[in-house]
């Protein structure tokens, strides 16, 4: 991985087209069309600028790993989607053409129960679910509420030692017990490749998750609804979506790599 440090917020442009390219040229490969893959921006190490300036170039898919900050650029985003919807009354249209009405935030980092409260009302997604008492805490926030939460599986597919996510044969299991819940929707599985250099590393762990969705939607566990594979990142989304992955979750390859110090 090179170090080059953050992209500015003007080249974010050609770093966001490569990366749609690359998803392009991926989907092709494997006979997919490329609207087929949706693409999360994952704003863990992306400045505010940067976040804005995605944003304005009409991208709304955004993802981030942490409560405390995930909060914050929720309300960052909506600030400044407000005050560029009110300046858009006196200014030409077509300078907010690309802007979306509104952005979907997704979690996609480890989620404590007691964070629950906090985050639900600001995703549209939660990739994270990774225990029977988080999906147990949720839901009955959920329902408490009146609401109902969309929610992936995190499969740890290879048994990876100190990783996070539910391991092969428990996911069915758990997936059952989710459908039960009346205010969770399981949308379906996902998982994180190895952190290795080799983007190949993660093809067993794709190949793994992608076989338990497949038995997942077999079995009609949460209906055709349950259709997301969230998998892929920077280093290995080509490998992703050759293994089917329909949701992508890309930070470094968008923002560029975080400083070192
Ligand atoms: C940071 C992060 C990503 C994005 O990783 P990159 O290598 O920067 O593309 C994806 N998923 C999760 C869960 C992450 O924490």
């Amino acid at each position: 991985m090179t170090t080059e440090g953050l992209i500015g917020p003007t080249q974010l442009k050609d770093s966001y087209r490569r990366v749609l390219d690359r998803i392009a040229a991926a989907a092709e490969k494997a006979g997919r069309r490329a609207n087929s893959v949706q693409m999360i921006a994952v704003t863990k190490y992306a400045t505010p600028d940067q976040i804005r300036a995605l944003v304005e170039m009409g991208h709304a898919e955004l993802g981030e790993s942490k409560v405390q900050q995930l909060s914050q650029r929720v309300a960052m985003l909506e600030e400044f989607l407000g005050r560029k919807k009110t300046l858009a009354g006196a200014a030409p249209k077509s300078s907010i053409d690309d802007l979306p009405e509104k952005v979907r935030w997704h979690m996609v980092g480890h989620l404590q129960r007691n964070k629950v409260k906090q985050i639900l009302p600001l995703v549209g997604l939660i990739h994270s679910v990774d225990s029977l008492r988080l999906a147990e805490e949720i839901h009955n926030y959920a329902a408490r509420v009146d609401t109902v939460v969309d929610i992936l599986i995190q499969v740890n597919a290879t048994n990876e030692v100190g990783k996070s996510g539910v391991t092969g044969p428990a996911v069915i299991h758990l997936a059952d017990q989710i459908d039960t819940m009346m205010h969770l929707r399981l949308r379906g599985l996902m998982t994180m490749g190895p952190n290795t250099e080799n983007p190949e590393d993660a093809r067993p762990a794709f190949a793994r998750t992608a076989e338990i969705f497949s038995d997942i939607r077999k079995a009609k566990i949460g209906g055709a609804e349950c259709n997301v594979l969230s998998m892929g990142m920077s280093n290995d989304l080509e490998v992703a979506v050759d293994e089917g992955a329909n949701v992508l979750r890309i930070g470094r390859a968008l923002f560029g790599d975080p400083p070192t110090e």
